[in-house]
């Protein structure tokens, strides 16, 4: 029993949209949420960290569709990305829902179900912009334009008004109980900012909500009018839920549910905020503590966004740093709720001066010293005097405001205290100077006693630290040869005199290297940017290599496949016979440009179906930012020539 009487502490992320590149933005809302779930698991809380990716929606079937993929099969490559990021980053998260399992599939029907049968789920029209090309319906705030119609913002070409079958969520009807529940639980939404922003926003009246689709296919069917596919947020927000087992492990779900806290981005607040909590209210579960909106980064003081190209991609920082000084920064810089700019400038003074001047050289100096002047293990040592007895007193007052300032989830400020004692710390040696002590034979016992000091102060850093950095914490933990795991010391029992003297210290090599400004420039400028998956090299055999079928083909026919703005129906003409393809090229060929050029295709590659059209191979490409470019040949090649 002595299991359910723990505190408990649920958070999460939000999904992740899978056709996403992983960038800063979502690297920070997983390592707030990483550095909470590991502070409250050594506070001996009972933690469940969830996070995933969102993998349903019309986005994805055409970017399927374009790879010549299965919805699923497409997914199942592009969630790789995140899993290998959350690797490299430490992400220490209990488990990792994705939409498509079935397990978050049958939750959802469920709860549809129930909230139909009760009334909150109703038939009706919707109407809204359409956009032909991409088959969707745009998001209702895309602004109309002055001559009074809409332009789809993913293609850019006119959108029409649509209207068809749908069902709705009585979303008018909470407008009441959620208020009442804002003015009861005036945190629900932080920072306090966000949660007046929420309130008068559902103050001016909350309109029904349409939450299914009969033109999109890739998502949850409604279980009883399969005709229509669950939407977007209905489907998304109740990861929270399937996540941590509703429908399939009860168990679980009655100890974790309500969640403590869902951190997420500012830009979907109204989302969580508003919506989610009236779909709970509806199917009568218990609303979650907080809704923490966290702000945004910046890049040089400008918003980070994919079509100004100046998006920052962490593997660049995690090849040269590791991940403790990104991480470090991220939850350094700024408060959870502000907006952070992120300068390479920025990023380099504070590993510079705060990872490798401050912490490093306190760590390398202490360690050095206990190695050269008593072979790593400190034999004898004086009485504590009163500047031994403030150093001490110091870490048991940082210990305490941590603690506090961990479980207000503000990190940053944790972080400023804990600085505040390694520079104490380094004064405390500056002060007493062991390095002259050292040629006095008569002051080794006082010698021993101030680097016993400083280890032990090391000691306590290095463990209040290891929620944001916990590699480096580990490590440190490790120099100074403790035996027994850091994560196995519980927080009520951290004391500076645990340091045990009968420990020899572990050689130890410096954690924190200075990097210059000039360094890190020219390594980012020869980065190729693109996915940076492909630097793990996956060696094939020169059989494997064999077994592709690669010839020189002509292209004799092309023309755009109707209802799609990037695929070319192509025939070519691969020597010993004619071949139809489907090839998502139209964005940068027209059929014109094709008609007579040479090009290499993969021959045996299984046919697949798209957009109705079997499509017999495949034309090597190469893809720089979603587009693709034929290469050339340097002279003429005749049709069904091998390529190898
Ligand atoms: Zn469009």
């Amino acid at each position: 029993m002595a299991e359910s009487s723990k505190p408990i502490f649920y958070v999460t992320t939000p999904i992740y949209y899978v056709n996403d590149v992983p960038h800063i933005g979502h690297a920070y809302t997983t390592i707030i949420a990483d550095a909470l779930a590991r502070f409250k698991r050594l506070s001996g809380e009972d933690v469940f960290f969830l996070t995933g990716t969102d993998e349903h929606g019309q986005k994805v079937e055409k970017a399927a569709t374009e790879r010549g993929l299965k919805p699923l099969e497409h997914v199942d490559q592009m969630v790789v990305r995140f899993k290998d990021l959350w690797k490299a980053l430490n992400i220490s998260y209990d488990f990792f829902i994705r939409t498509t399992q079935p397990i978050h599939e049958k939750g959802v029907q469920k709860i549809f179900k129930k909230l139909k049968d009760k009334g909150d789920i109703y038939k009706g029209t919707y109407k809204g912009w359409y956009c032909v090309s991409d088959e969707n319906f745009l998001a209702e705030d895309v602004p109309l334009e002055e001559e009074g119609y809409k332009i789809c913002p993913d293609c850019g070409k006119k959108a029409n008004v649509v209207s068809e079958e749908c069902y709705f969520f009585k979303l008018s009807a909470y407008q009441k109980p959620l208020l009442e529940f804002y003015a009861k639980n005036p945190t629900f939404v932080r920072p306090q900012s966000r949660m007046n922003e929420v309130t008068s926003f559902c103050r001016q009246g909350l309109k029904d909500l349409s939450i299914t689709r009969t033109t999109v296919k890739w998502g949850i069917p409604v279980s009883d009018d399969p005709e229509h596919t669950i939407y977007v947020w209905f489907d998304a927000l109740h990861n929270y839920l399937t996540g941590i087992g509703y429908d399939w492990n009860m168990e679980r779900y009655k100890k974790f549910w309500p969640a403590t806290i869902h951190l997420i981005g500012k830009d979907i607040l109204r989302f969580h905020a508003i919506f989610w909590p009236a779909f709970l209210m509806a199917a009568g579960f218990p609303l979650p503590q907080t809704v923490y909106g966290h702000g945004w980064w910046l890049k040089d003081e400008t918003k980070m966004s994919k079509s100004k190209g100046n998006v920052l991609d962490p593997n660049l920082i995690l090849k040269t740093f590791g991940a403790d000084p990104l991480r470090y920064f991220l939850l350094r810089e700024i408060p959870i709720g502000l907006d952070g700019n992120f300068s390479h400038e920025g990023f380099l003074h504070r590993v510079n001066s705060d990872l490798a001047n401050d912490l490093g050289n306190l760590i390398h100096r202490t360690l050095t010293m206990i190695q050269s002047y008593f072979k790593g293990k400190i034999e004898e040592m004086d009485n504590e005097e009163s500047g031994d007895r403030e150093l001490r007193l110091a870490f048991e007052g940082l210990k305490e405001k941590a603690f506090v300032l961990y479980n207000e989830y503000a990190l940053n400020k944790a972080l400023e205290e804990i600085w505040v004692y390694i520079n104490l710390v380094n004064k405390y040696l500056a002060d007493n100077e062991p390095w002259k002590l050292a040629r006095d034979k008569t002051k080794r016992k006082r010698l021993g006693r101030i680097l016993y000091q400083a280890a032990a102060a090391i000691r306590g850093i290095s463990y209040l630290l290891f929620p944001i950095m916990p590699e480096s914490s580990e490590k440190i933990w490790g120099f100074l040869g403790e035996e027994k795991g850091l994560t196995e010391e519980f927080f009520s029992e951290l004391k500076f005199e645990n340091l045990n003297q009968e420990h020899k210290i572990k050689e130890h090599k410096p954690l924190f290297p200075r990097v210059s400004l000039k360094d890190f420039l020219k390594e980012e400028a020869a980065q190729p940017h693109q996915d940076k998956r492909e630097e793990k090299m996956e060696y094939i055999s020169f059989d494997e290599f064999k077994k592709m079928d690669l010839r020189v083909g002509e292209v004799i026919k092309a023309e755009k496949v109707e209802g799609t703005d990037k695929l070319l129906k192509l025939e070519v003409d691969i020597g010993t016979e004619k071949r139809t393809m489907v090839a998502g090229m139209a964005d940068v060929y027209s059929p014109e440009d094709l008609i007579g050029k040479k090009v290499i295709v993969i021959v045996n590659l299984k046919p697949a179906l798209i957009r109705g059209i079997e499509s017999q191979g495949m034309l090597l490409a190469a893809e720089v930012e979603e587009k693709a470019f034929l290469p050339s040949f340097d002279r003429d090649i005749p049709s069904g020539t091998k390529v190898r």
